[in-house]
């Protein structure tokens, strides 16, 4: 059985990823308003990509014979002034669940929970993935500039990215 610390702390968590979900789904109509399909795609996959770690979360406190609360969610920021906007204010806040999985991490170390680190695993290196991702679109944006066909080539090639869900219940 879980602690009751963890299991609040990973609820919080359930209920941040949800908002992550949110917030990428704001930023996808955000891109769709702007005739940038491509850049909405991303942002759609996104969106699945975090209801997915939620899910994930949800099912490991059921494993561990706690309870799921959930929370209801902020509202996400929908207006944006650029798509490079969108993934700027992206990879901050995937730095922010970066720490925020981090501190789960030294939570389930305190209590010498080795299941719940071992779990938590998967989301650090997930997360370095996360990161990369978006720092490598912004650095392309930020070259791309004012260049609208390269823009329209990026946007293409980001309407190739497909979602594809954990393979295992541990993956
Ligand atoms: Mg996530």
């Amino acid at each position: 059985m879980i602690s009751e610390v963890l299991n609040n702390a990973i609820n919080e968590q359930i209920k941040y990823e949800f908002y992550s979900a949110h917030l990428y789904l704001a930023m996808a109509a955000y891109c769709e308003s702007q005739d940038l399909p491509g850049f909405a795609n991303f942002f759609k996959v996104q969106y699945q990509e975090e209801n997915s770690h939620a899910m994930k979360f949800f099912d490991y406190i059921n494993q561990r014979n706690g309870r799921v609360k959930l929370f209801s969610l902020d509202e996400p920021k929908n207006e944006y002034a650029s798509v490079l906007e969108t993934f700027m204010d992206g990879y901050a806040h995937e730095q922010v669940v970066t720490k925020r999985i981090y501190n789960l991490s030294d939570l389930a170390m305190d209590e010498r929970d080795h299941a719940t680190m071992s779990f938590l695993k998967w989301f650090i290196d997930e997360q370095v993935e996360e990161e990369s991702n978006f720092d490598s679109i912004i650095k392309k944006l930020t070259r791309i500039k004012d260049d609208t066909s390269a823009l329209y080539n990026l946007d293409a090639e980001l309407a190739a990215r497909v979602y594809v869900p954990p393979t295992t219940a541990q993956a």
